[in-house]
């Protein structure tokens, strides 16, 4: 369905915010976003994937902060992405954090940081449902960027009453 991405994030930022601070880290945006930004996507799918970004970047980042920031781009998408100053993520393992319980070999010995290592595999398996992707930057010990790609909806499709006739061109 049809909602405002940067109202979503401004929740998921108010959920971890609490948190974040308590550890002496900063959570906010890149600029100011005044206006909406409407996607079409399924509403409590992206929360997830958000949530989960954010939660990652929260528990591998000691010190400074976690940015979250939109680039509207001129094909009709947005591209969101959850940027963070932590631990980053070495080269070699890149390509597998998105493989369930995959957990770089830092993560799983410090008692500290527990997971289960579902979290990306869920944000991957939510995004190809999307018919999209997410993908990763990253520089080991100073920090990584996870986005994702929506399709922008419409002004005009917010006020439709039919919204199930929707199909996307590609
Ligand atoms: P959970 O199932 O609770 O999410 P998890 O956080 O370990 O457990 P994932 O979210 O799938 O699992 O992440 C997989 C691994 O990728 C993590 O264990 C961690 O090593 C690495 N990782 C994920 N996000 C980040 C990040 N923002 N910075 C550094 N490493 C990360
Ligand atoms: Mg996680």
């Amino acid at each position: 369905e049809h909602f405002d991405i940067v109202e979503m994030a401004n929740e998921v930022l108010d959920q971890f915010e609490n948190k974040v601070e308590k550890k002496g880290l900063y959570i906010g945006f890149d600029q100011e976003y005044n206006h909406p930004i409407f996607v079409y996507a399924d509403s409590e799918k992206i929360y997830r994937v958000l949530t989960n970004l954010v939660s990652n970047a929260n528990k591998y980042t000691d010190e400074g902060d976690i940015i979250l920031g939109f680039t509207v781009s001129s094909g009709g998408h947005v591209t969101v992405s959850v940027k963070d100053t932590g631990m980053g993520i070495p080269p070699e393992d890149l390509g597998r954090v998105f493989e369930r319980f995959f957990r770089v070999e830092k993560s799983r010995s410090k008692g500290r940081k527990g997971g289960t290592g579902l979290g990306l595999a869920i944000v991957k398996h939510i995004m190809e449902a999307h018919n999209s992707k997410v993908s990763v930057i990253s520089t080991f010990g100073k920090g990584s960027t996870f986005s994702f790609k929506l399709p922008l909806s419409k002004e005009e499709d917010l006020d439709s009453t039919d919204d199930d006739e929707f199909e996307s061109e590609d």
